[in-house]
């Protein structure tokens, strides 16, 4: 079977994109990723973005990362309680 290869869609491609960086995609998936890469721009800021954030990290962990922003919030949120004047009801 050679037929034109079936277009993947943003969702997958997300889905792909820790796999595709860790080289553990098939060649016709990375071939089907990249051509989605290469049409959608929503995608390849996607691709960068997480590169960027690996490249910062220094490894591949998105969940960390996702957890470092939940802590950020976290602390934000204590500080605004911790403040015994800023809520005098
Ligand atoms: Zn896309």
């Amino acid at each position: 079977m050679s037929g034109s290869p079936e277009m993947l869609s943003c969702r997958e491609v997300v889905e792909l994109v820790t796999e595709y960086l860790e080289g553990a995609l098939s060649e016709a998936e990375e071939v089907r990723f990249e051509e989605h890469l290469a049409m959608c721009d929503g995608c390849a800021a996607y691709l960068d973005q997480m590169r960027t954030t690996i490249a910062l990290a220094g490894r591949l962990d998105p969940e960390a990362v996702d957890l470092e922003a939940c802590d950020r919030l976290m602390h934000a949120f204590r500080g605004w309680k911790a403040d015994p004047e800023g809520r005098a009801e």
